[in-house]
């Protein structure tokens, strides 16, 4: 194999000349903080969604906080979180003084209800289910759950900004769901979050929690004229987005489609491959819940698999591959402080040795493609037991008990 000879980064960002244009046409007219450009992409946004509003935000993990804040989330709360997630999801429960309960997944790798269920007790306040590399997870069970005990949904949607749920986009059912416009995000504004909301009567809450906890009433700004007044209501965060994101947010936002049907392509191709190979679990498309491909994560159940010499064959062939997640129950932060008991979350413990995630994203050629899969094969086929027992057998030991670096 000749490999190639320019590394494949694991994500890339495909930013064009529109949003080059958008942001100096934004810092030309000088409006810098939130300005007509953050209303315009809010609403083409929720327009997008189909959700009644939206807000923008400055990250997904500042979109979280404020949900849970606006939810009343506080000490001796508890926040149902799966444990195969991004930090994020739980670290934003600790802020508030509220206790993650992390469960376990199902074998899609999406939050397990049966563990959600399981987990219920009088302290849970919220259900907060991650759509797990952009397929939707079991959301009708999730909120059906919710109802039963008369708890809040919050959706972490980082990965599923586009995605579908029974013939409608993720965001619009739920009581608040919080997107992010990270770079590796299926689109970005650089750093960037929003919140989409079901119920309407949340939104003055949560405006006024993104910025300062600071309320202006109409009746000082119109009857009176006061127009610098304004009351502190609460002590809110500064967390709103800036004009220049959300210029380059709206021309993502037009270009979403494309990028969500380019991803699907490439998934289309390495499916094509990689379900032909034996011990190899490939990411499943479900019924009404078909998978966005934000990530495109293997399973590999091969014995004697080593992942983290596989990451480390790729990345000799200039493949770049990442793993999500370590659980978060595997994290030292949580491990120490909750002290789960050994085999709480079988499934995540087992599928945390197997999982890669390979390269996928819009900017990637068809070569790239063609790249990834020639490298996956041929990293397999050396890693077969017969093949390297030995570098298998001698680098075990160092990787034993750690998921992943990352
Ligand atoms: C990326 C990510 C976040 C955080 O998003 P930011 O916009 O970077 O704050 C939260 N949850 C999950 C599952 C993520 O992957």
């Amino acid at each position: 194999m000749k490999g190639r000879e320019i590394p494949l980064p694991y994500s890339k960002p495909s930013i064009g000349d529109e949003e080059i244009s958008a942001v100096i046409a934004t810092m030309r007219a000088g409006h810098l903080s939130a300005g007509p450009q953050v209303r315009v992409f809010e609403e083409q946004f929720a327009k997008y969604i189909g959700s009644s509003h939206a807000i923008a935000v400055n990250s997904c993990t500042s979109a979280l906080e404020v949900a849970l804040a606006a939810l009343g989330v506080g000490p001796g709360d508890e926040v149902i979180v799966p444990t195969l997630t991004f930090c994020a999801t739980a670290n934003v429960v600790e802020h508030l003084g509220a206790t993650p309960v992390l469960v376990d997944v199902d074998p899609h790798l999406q939050i397990s209800p049966e563990a959600v269920r399981r987990a219920v007790t009088r302290r849970t306040r919220i259900i907060m289910p991650v759509h797990y590399g952009g397929q939707a997870c079991d959301l009708e069970a999730i909120e059906q759950i919710a109802e039963e005990h008369q708890l809040k949904v919050v959706q972490d949607a980082a990965h599923a900004v586009g995605t579908d749920y029974q013939g409608r986009k993720i965001g619009n059912s739920s009581n608040i769901t919080a997107f992010s416009f990270y770079p590796s995000k299926n689109m970005t504004t650089g750093e960037g979050g929003m919140l989409t909301v079901s119920d309407n009567t949340l939104v003055p809450r949560l405006r006024q929690l993104v910025t300062h906890g600071i309320y202006r009433s109409e009746h000082c700004l119109l009857e009176r004229n006061r127009f610098w007044h304004y009351e502190v209501i609460m002590p809110g965060y500064k967390a709103n987005m800036p004009e220049v994101l959300a210029a380059i947010g709206i021309e993502q936002l037009k270009k979403l489609d494309g990028f969500m049907q380019r991803r699907r392509q490439i998934a289309t191709r390495y499916n094509s491959v990689f379900a032909q190979l034996t011990g190899i679990v490939t990411p499943s498309d479900l019924p009404f819940r078909p998978h966005g491909y934000h990530l495109y994560t293997l399973r590999i159940a091969v014995t004697g698999f080593d992942r983290d010499i596989f990451l480390q064959r790729l990345e000799k062939s200039n493949i770049t591959a990442s793993v999500h997640f370590t659980p978060l129950h595997r994290h030292p932060y949580y491990s120490r402080k909750y002290q789960y008991s050994a085999g709480a979350f079988p499934n995540a413990d087992s599928f945390c040795r197997q999982i890669v995630s390979l390269p996928i994203y819009p900017a990637m050629s068809d070569d790239d493609v063609e790249d990834v899969i020639e490298a996956v094969c041929s990293a397999l086929s050396s890693l077969s037991p017969a093949a390297g027992a030995g570098e298998l057998a001698e680098q075990r030991d160092a990787a034993d008990g750690a998921c992943s670096s990352e």
